[in-house]
């Protein structure tokens, strides 16, 4: 990887800037530059042919100063160490932008998760536990799940936590399914999450989302939903949509929830009927409304910055712009809706899981969906108006109201 493309590279200079902007004191910023703790560990682990394979696995904690560390675990052939010190350090402004009472932290295993059988894939998450358990909890650390991890996944990890320690934890992990405490409305919420922030967005640049068209980078959890909740509740038209194997388009719109039918049959949206070919690429430059990058990191750079014609980008994806990219959109007028603000439906939702399994009563869908507007709407307004105030763009005003309420927990605590 590319020092220019290295996610923790990014995320330090994003918080260099930050800092500069805020005039932190030397000691708060650079605390606020690294993890606190980080975990790795080697994982042991019997294959299905009867071998044993050794997969690197880590958990970083990178600042609890708010509250628990809380972030998701990605299972990715590319996880490295800095990837998940980047994610934790965007977790930890996560939560912060939206004023939840958590800090950030994030955890991965460098593997093929399409190349594992389901009986593998439990013996991994299981020996992941086992390793790292002790230091996860619901007053310490709790994960969720991220790129090619899912709600069974986090099913096999709660048990086998619960197993180690003997008693019932079902707020240890978020992203449960339905019947072990997991939360209504947490499946759809990183992307219900982003569809809110764009509705408030278009408001107030005034931009007509009703038939508007859209196109959606990255077709699992986040994809999937923004297309179907970007039709649903902005009325917008979906013309486009990928995978890791290629894209489909059609001018004429395709119905979203056609589209998550032929995903989940054929293990790809490549073939969608009635659809053309496109590529990655080619998708992340059409003259769409809204943007959804919804994939990985460094998708958007300054090799096809210049090329991007989209109104909104809204982030699902963490990372996906770099900071070069971002100042060319800036100069386009591409109206970014940055990661950590867009995509913080997800952890949100995830707080509402933990604050229901401690109380052990569950709320109804509607009332998870109302209390997820109001935090998402509330994070934007404050963000939106950092960006009047500051003259910044927003992926700068969201660090600025993120950060600053991180160094003031930790100043609170003594701890700089
Ligand atoms: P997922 O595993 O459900 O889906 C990932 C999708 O991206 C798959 O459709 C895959 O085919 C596609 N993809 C992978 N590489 C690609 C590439 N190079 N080009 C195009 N598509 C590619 O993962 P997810 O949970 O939807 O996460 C996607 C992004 O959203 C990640 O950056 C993740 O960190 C972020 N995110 C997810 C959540 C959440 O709650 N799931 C919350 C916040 C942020």
């Amino acid at each position: 990887m590319t020092a220019d493309l290295n996610p923790f590279k990014i995320a330090q200079a994003q918080l260099d800037d930050a800092a500069e902007r805020l005039g932190l004191d030397s000691a708060t910023h650079e605390l606020l530059r690294w993890p606190m703790k980080e975990i790795q560990v080697s994982l042991p682990v019997r294959m299905d042919d009867g071998k044993v394979k050794i997969f690197k696995a880590y958990r970083v904690k990178y600042n609890e100063a708010r509250g628990p560390a809380k972030g998701g675990l990605r299972w990715h052939p590319d996880e490295t160490i800095d990837t998940v010190r980047a994610l934790a350090a965007w977790m930890t402004w996560k939560c912060s932008v939206v004023d939840i009472p958590l800090g950030g932290g994030k955890g991965g295993v460098t593997c093929n998760p399409k190349a594992l059988s389901e009986t593998e894939k439990e013996r991994l998450a299981r020996a992941y536990i086992r390793a790292i358990g002790h230091t996860l909890g619901v007053d310490k650390d709790v994960p969720a799940p991220d790129v090619y991890t899912t709600p069974q996944i986090m099913a096999w990890m709660m048990d086998e936590y619960e197993a180690m320690t003997g008693r019932h934890h079902p707020g240890v992990i978020t992203g449960k399914p339905l019947p072990l405490g997991g939360s209504q409305g947490r499946g759809d919420a990183t992307a219900r999450g982003g569809v809110y922030i764009t509705r408030e967005a278009a408001k107030v640049k005034g931009i007509a989302l009703k038939g508007a068209e859209a196109a959606v980078q990255g077709f699992g959890n986040a994809g999937q939903f923004a297309a179907k909740l970007g039709q649903e509740i902005l009325g917008l038209k979906i013309i486009a949509v990928s995978d890791s194997k290629g894209g489909v388009i059609n001018r004429a719109g395709m119905d979203a929830s056609e589209l998550i039918r032929f995903k989940l049959a054929e293990g790809t949206v490549v073939g969608f009927p009635g659809a053309k070919p496109i590529s990655n690429e080619e998708l992340l430059e059409l003259p769409v409304t809204v943007l959804f990058p919804s994939a990985l990191e460094n998708q958007i750079t300054k090799a096809n910055a210049d090329r991007i014609k989209a109104k909104l980008s809204c982030e699902l994806a963490n990372g996906p712009t770099t900071p070069e990219a971002d100042e060319i959109l800036q100069a386009k007028g591409v109206f970014v809706l940055p990661d950590f603000l867009a995509n913080a439906g997800g952890v949100t939702v995830s707080y509402f899981e933990q604050v229901q399994n401690t109380y052990n009563y569950y709320w109804a869908l509607d009332e998870v969906h109302a209390r997820l507007d109001n935090k998402m709407t509330n994070a934007f307004k404050a963000v939106y108006a950092m960006h009047q105030e500051q003259g910044v763009n927003m992926r700068q005003a969201a660090y600025l109201v993120s950060v600053a309420r991180v160094a003031e927990a930790c100043k609170l605590r003594g701890w700089v």
